[in-house]
């Protein structure tokens, strides 16, 4: 047991959010419960720049659980209403990078609510529009059922 404590210490000795988590690292917290926790993102490249990450560690969307998953998820929805009322924001991203190869810093899971200003010139979303696959309904047709399949596997 010990050894399995320290070896979890280890793991997310180096991670920001868990230092947030046991309060090793100032930082007023917007919302808590058993699941979750939202808070100010450091970075504010438009104000109320919020994160939403799982209380316990996991690295990525691949390792939450499904309860923590709908815990972010809904929390997602509920400070999105916040966000637009304190800021009269048009518009909101809700993102989240996973891996290296997606712009993921930071490797504990967590969503971004970015709201969104006319003329505020942030790029998040560059290069998903404009791309011509796939080419074919053929191909569009199994895209779609290799993910159906996939999905029905996991019932
Ligand atoms: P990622 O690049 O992994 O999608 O996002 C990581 C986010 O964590 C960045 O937006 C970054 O500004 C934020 N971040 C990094 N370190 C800290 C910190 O110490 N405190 C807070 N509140 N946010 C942080
Ligand atoms: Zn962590």
């Amino acid at each position: 047991m010990k050894q399995a404590g320290a070896v979890a210490e280890a793991m997310t000795e180096k991670c920001v959010f868990c230092k947030i988590m046991g309060g090793e690292k100032y930082q007023p917290v917007i919302y808590h419960d058993g699941l979750c926790t939202a808070f100010m993102d450091i970075n504010q490249p438009n104000p109320y720049h919020v994160l939403i990450v799982p209380n316990s560690h996991a690295e990525d969307i691949y390792a939450l659980s499904a309860d923590e998953a709908s815990a972010i998820f809904q929390l997602s929805a509920r400070l999105s209403h916040a966000i637009r009322r304190v800021t009269n924001c048009p518009g909101l991203n809700v993102l989240s990078n996973n891996g290296r190869v997606a712009g993921q810093t930071v490797f504990h899971f967590h969503l971004h609510l970015m709201p969104r200003f006319q003329g505020d010139r942030l790029r998040l979303a560059a290069g998903l529009m404009g791309r011509k696959y796939p080419k074919t309904d053929a191909e569009l047709e199994r895209m779609t059922s290799n993910l159906k399949d996939q999905l029905a596997k996991s019932e």
